[in-house]
C-alpha cells in the first residue's frame, strides 16, 4: 500500500475524499448476504441513515452510481408528462434520462448558475397538465442551490409529485424529508457524505410507492416498489456491494458523533469562507473572479468560480496541483471558464484554508 497522504488535499466535487479509517472498514470479510448477520447490518445502516434524511420512512441502498437512483425516479413515477427544471449539467441528465425512459418531457431552462424562481414555475405548471417535475437541490455543475422544499410545495399544488436529485446536497445541506412532506429524494455516497462511489440511496413516501404500484415498466433493478418491499425486511433485492456497506457503517457513525445539524453548519461555513476569500483575492490581485451562483442561491457544497477570460481553467487547476491540491475542472460548457472546489463531505475549515492558500499562491504568481 502506498503512504497515506493527510487528509485535506483532494477538492473534487466527487468523489470527494474519504478518510482512511472509512476505507480501512472495507477490508472485513464478505458474509452472506441472506441471513440474520446480514439483516443487522441493514438494519444498522438505516438507524443511521433516517436521520441523514430525516425521515422514519425506509431509505434504499442501492449498489450503483447516483444516476441509477435518478432513472428509479423516472421509471417509478406516476404515469403522464413531466417537467425537468434544468440549471446546469445533472438536471439536464435528469431530462435526458426521462425522454430516454420514453417519457414525454418538457424542459424548463434557466441560465446555468441561476435557480428555478416559484412564481414562474406556478405559470409553467399551471399551463400544461404534468405528473412529476424532477429538480436538482444542489447542482454540482454550477453551485447553485435550489429550495426544493418550495419547489415541491408548488408541485403539490398542482397535484404533481417532485422527483428530487439532492446527490452533492445531502448531508451537507438542509433536507428534512418527513417534514416537508417530500415524494422522492436520492442521493449518492461520494459526494457529501465522503464514501467512496458505488452506493445510492434513497427515499419515497408511501403515497409515492402506492402509486408506483400502478405504473408499468419500471424494470427490475431500479424498480423503487421492490427495494422498497426489501428494505422494510432489512434485505436488497440483489447482492449489495458488502464493502462499501461496511464503510458506510463507519461513516455513519461518524456522522452521528458530529451531528446533522452541525454538519450544515459545518458546510455552510466553508462556502462563506469560500465566497470572502473570493472578495479579496480579487481586490488583491485586481483579477475578477466570481462565485456563478447568486448570494442566497449558493450551495453549502461546491462552488463553481469564474475565472478572468485570460485564464483558462485547465492552466489554473493544473498549476493548483503543483502545490498539492486537486480541484474540480468546469464541468460541461462551463469547463474552461470555471473552477470548482468542493468544500464538502469530511472537509473543514482548515483543510479548505490550504486549498485557498494554494489557489492564492497561483493568482499572485
Ligand atoms: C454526481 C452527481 C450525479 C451523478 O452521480 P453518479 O454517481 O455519477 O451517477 C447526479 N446528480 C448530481 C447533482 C451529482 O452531483
Amino acid at each position: 500500500m502506498s503512504a497515506t497522504k493527510t487528509f485535506g488535499t483532494f477538492f473534487l466535487p466527487g468523489p470527494t475524499e474519504v478518510r482512511e479509517e472509512i476505507l480501512t472498514a472495507m477490508l472485513q470479510p464478505m458474509i452472506p448476504h441472506r441471513g440474520p448477520e446480514f439483516e443487522a447490518l441493514f438494519e444498522r445502516l438505516q438507524e443511521g441513515l433516517r436521520p441523514l434524511f430525516k425521515t422514519e420512512r425506509p431509505v434504499y441502498i442501492s449498489s450503483s452510481s447516483a444516476t441509477g437512483m435518478m432513472e428509479a425516479a423516472i421509471r417509478c413515477a406516476p404515469s403522464g408528462r413531466i417537467l425537468c427544471l434544468v440549471n446546469g449539467a445533472f438536471s439536464e441528465r435528469f431530462a435526458h434520462i426521462a425522454s430516454m425512459c420514453g417519457r414525454d418531457v418538457d424542459r424548463y431552462d434557466v441560465a446555468w448558475g441561476q435557480v428555478h424562481a416559484i412564481p414562474q414555475l406556478e405559470e409553467r405548471l399551471a399551463m400544461r397538465k404534468y405528473s412529476a417535475v424532477t429538480v436538482v437541490h444542489s447542482e454540482t455543475s454550477t453551485g447553485a442551490l435550489n429550495d426544493v422544499h418550495a419547489v415541491s410545495d408548488c408541485a403539490h399544488r398542482h397535484g404533481l409529485v417532485c422527483l428530487i436529485d439532492s446527490v452533492s446536497g445531502l448531508g451537507g445541506a438542509e433536507l428534512r424529508f418527513d417534514e416537508w412532506n417530500l415524494d422522492y429524494v436520492l442521493t449518492g455516497s461520494q459526494k457529501a457524505l465522503a464514501l467512496p462511489p458505488g452506493l445510492s440511496f434513497g427515499v419515497a413516501s408511501t403515497s409515492f410507492i402506492d402509486r408506483a404500484n400502478a405504473t408499468q415498466g419500471r424494470g427490475v433493478y431500479f424498480d423503487l416498489v421492490e427495494l422498497d418491499a426489501y428494505a422494510r425486511r432489512n434485505q436488497t433485492p440483489s447482492t449489495p456491494a458488502l464493502s462499501l456497506f461496511y464503510a458506510l457503517e463507519a461513516q455513519l457513525k461518524s456522522i452521528a458523533a458530529e451531528g446533522l445539524e452541525a454538519r450544515w453548519a459545518r458546510h455552510k461555513g466553508m462556502a462563506a469562507r469560500t465566497q470572502e476569500w473570493l472578495i479579496k483575492i480579487s481586490d488583491e490581485t485586481g483579477k475578477k473572479l466570481n462565485n456563478i451562483a447568486p448570494l442566497g442561491s449558493q450551495s453549502p457544497t461546491v462552488s463553481a468560480i469564474r475565472l478572468p477570460t485570460d485564464l483558462q481553467a485547465e492552466r489554473f487547476t493544473a498549476a493548483v496541483a503543483k502545490r498539492g491540491i486537486v480541484l474540480g475542472n468546469g464541468y460541461g460548457k462551463l469547463k474552461s471558464s470555471t473552477f470548482r472546489i468542493g468544500h464538502m463531505g469530511d472537509h473543514t475549515l482548515e483543510s479548505l484554508e490550504r486549498c485557498l492558500a494554494a489557489c492564492s499562491s497561483v493568482l499572485h504568481s
